[in-house]
């Protein structure tokens, strides 16, 4: 099977899994148990929360609390934070943060202000800085889009938006940059969401990152795990085997970045022009590619390339279970419901190979120009 669809989930890395694989089966003690094998872990999750964090933060300046995803780590953020006055996000985010601002408007909690998004996927700055003024409590914007793979500059956003409101509590989702853009998050930045299924880690563990001087209140209440700010015995297989990872990862982003490039490229030099648009922007991440085959139905090519040996995706994995059958965040880019009821969204990982690339190509073309051919 030829796997393009990273973005919903990596294959989880082996060396991880073994390395992790004790912590499962040996060490599975509680770790907030008072005896020496339970408590031993404690320096175990330590390290891991250490290693996680140094990555992509200054450890002086911010802290990781694990959670159970990245939706989790997303909604503790905004139901943590959006509490007064009106709250700021993108057109092009996830629902695990569109839905939770759409919840607090319901709850009429907070008045939701929502960005638009340039044509390449990127929020449009000067607009979102039109919507934070001295009632905005919180602001989210997303590190990478993960339909179109657009990168926004989350620490010169974070920067305006704080010489605008200082107070503002401002959030980026990094589940789709974490491990694969690199980065260094500013002192403007407050919370950042991560996963673990995205880089090579294990479906159900996330991190919320945030800085140390914030009073992070808590989502999940209980026995007062993560130093109270997330109850709930820690995973920790699932934690160790993201550190490690994570590790991984980090050590080839530069490479990666690099070589999915140029493999991105390939696979858009070689589809069929006169089935195929491109969607997503030459400065994107390198890890996605949307195109979108105008006028025909995404979804029917999906299953035409899966019966083919191809597995991609159409958008998120998550809107399949949303009620319109258009991806918003290629509408909300300025294109039309034809291009957007054609999008495919294909993803790669570090393993991807020119090979497969060609293969994709091959049978993309095929599928591309039989439905053509069908549809006249
Ligand atoms: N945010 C973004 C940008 C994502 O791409 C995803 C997953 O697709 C999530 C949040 C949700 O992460 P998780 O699957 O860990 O809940």
């Amino acid at each position: 099977m030829l796997y393009f669809d990273n973005a919903a989930t990596t294959k989880p890395s082996e060396t991880a899994f073994s390395r992790a694989r004790a912590f499962a089966l040996e060490q599975f003690y509680n770790p907030s148990a008072l005896y020496n094998e339970g408590y031993a872990l404690q320096s175990e999750l330590k390290k891991a929360r250490s290693a996680l964090l140094s990555k992509v933060a200054d450890e002086s300046a911010f802290e990781l609390v694990f959670t159970s995803c990245g939706t989790e780590s997303d909604n503790q953020a905004i139901f943590g934070f959006a509490k007064r006055g009106n709250a700021v996000t993108t057109a092009g985010e996830h629902s695990a943060v569109s839905a939770p601002f759409a919840e607090l408007k319901n709850r009429g909690v907070i008045e939701p202000r929502i960005a638009p998004l340039q044509k390449d996927g990127r929020v449009d700055v000067s607009a979102l800085l039109a919507l934070v003024d001295e009632k905005t409590s919180f602001v989210s914007v997303m590190h990478v889009n993960n339909e179109v793979g657009a990168i926004n500059d989350i620490n010169a956003i974070a920067k305006a938006v704080k010489a605008k409101n200082p107070r503002v509590i401002f959030h980026s989702d990094g589940v789709q940059a974490y491990g694969k853009i690199p980065v260094r998050l500013s002192k403007d930045v407050d919370l950042y969401s991560i996963s673990a299924h995205k880089i090579g880690g294990l479906k159900g563990v996330g991190a919320l990152i945030k800085r140390k001087s914030l009073v992070l209140p808590p989502y999940l209440i209980g026995g007062g795990q993560e130093s109270g700010r997330r109850s709930g015995t820690e995973n920790v297989f699932g934690i160790m085997q993201f550190a490690y990872a994570a590790e991984e990862k980090f050590s080839t982003l530069k490479a990666d970045f690099e070589r999915l490039t140029t493999l991105r490229e390939r696979l858009w030099e070689g589809l069929d022009k006169s089935v195929y648009t491109r969607i997503s922007a030459m400065d994107g991440t390198p890890y996605i590619l949307s195109v979108s085959a105008v006028g025909l139905r995404g979804e029917v090519l999906l299953h035409m390339a899966n019966d083919k040996g191809l597995i991609v995706g159409t958008g998120s994995a998550c809107s399949s279970n949303a009620k319109s059958r258009y991806s918003k965040i290629v509408l909300a880019c300025g294109y039309d419901e034809k291009t957007a009821d054609g999008t495919l969204r294909l993803s790669f990982s570090p393993t991807t190979t020119l090979e497969e690339v060609q293969k994709a190509v091959t049978i993309l073309n095929e599928i591309g120009q039989d439905l053509t051919r069908r549809m006249k």
